[in-house]
């Protein structure tokens, strides 16, 4: 099954995609992810992608979706995938659903994950993440044990260069002006599926469990 995650900045789209691929098996693709690894590589695509990405703005369609678009081919390649961040403009889904068809397949389920301005600046402002292994923590909601340190691995916590209010509240204005038509582009499709993005990591899960079985891989 080829599932997209569908929300603003700050819906926890990520945290349940990191769930799930553990639970169920699915890989997990995140263009946010992969941006950062080009940034941190400090290749020419990565250079670029960080001046949007610095300034809370979407990385140019053309580079993101020569980017993903691999990954996409080995996604579906080997069975079920869950896409978190991805698509996010009208141009992307619809590269998405052109490479999809050359294998006929089609994404089979968007989750959007409705959620509030406030709870999306909350979550995001308080938000420290390992600079080593990636695992994500909160100030208030999801606290390491020890302050500034890592629980799993014991690596440093770092704000995200793009976590500070500012940038925020941009990154939630771009997302309603370029994101939010998908929300009908894939009603259309009969493939949406809205849960509340406002509730707790566990009471997500519990509601969208339901639409993923065990894949081979789990
Ligand atoms: P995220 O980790 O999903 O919040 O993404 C962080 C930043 O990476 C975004 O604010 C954008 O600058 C960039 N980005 C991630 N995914 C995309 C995408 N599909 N299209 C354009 N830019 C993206």
């Amino acid at each position: 099954m080829i599932v997209v995650l569908l929300g603003p900045p700050g819906a926890g789209k990520g945290t349940q995609a990191k769930v799930l691929s553990q639970k169920f098996g699915y890989a997990h693709i995140s263009t946010g992810d992969i941006l950062r690894k080009s940034v941190k590589d400090g290749s020419s695509v990565g250079k670029l992608a960080k001046t949007y990405m610095d300034k809370g703005e979407l990385v140019p369609d053309n580079v993101v979706i020569k980017l993903v678009s691999d990954y996409i081919v080995k996604g579906h390649e080997s069975g079920d995938f869950l896409l978190d961040g991805f698509p996010r403009t009208d141009q992307q889904a619809r590269e998405l659903d052109s490479e999809l068809k050359k294998a006929q397949k089609k994404v089979d389920l968007v989750l959007y994950f409705k959620t509030s301005p406030e709870i999306s600046i909350e979550r995001l402002s308080g938000r420290r993440v390992c600079s080593k292994c990636g695992q994500n923590f909160h100030i208030k909601n999801m606290p390491s044990k020890e302050e500034g340190v890592c629980d799993a691995c014991k690596g440093s916590l770092i704000t995200r260069g793009d976590d500070n209010v500012e940038t925020i509240k941009r990154r939630l204005v771009v997302y309603e002006k370029e994101t939010g038509s998908l929300i009908n582009y894939y009603k259309s499709q009969n493939v949406l599926e809205e849960v509340s993005g406002n509730l707790d990591v566990e009471e997500l899960f519990m509601q969208i469990k339901r639409f993923f079985t065990k894949t081979k891989k789990a």
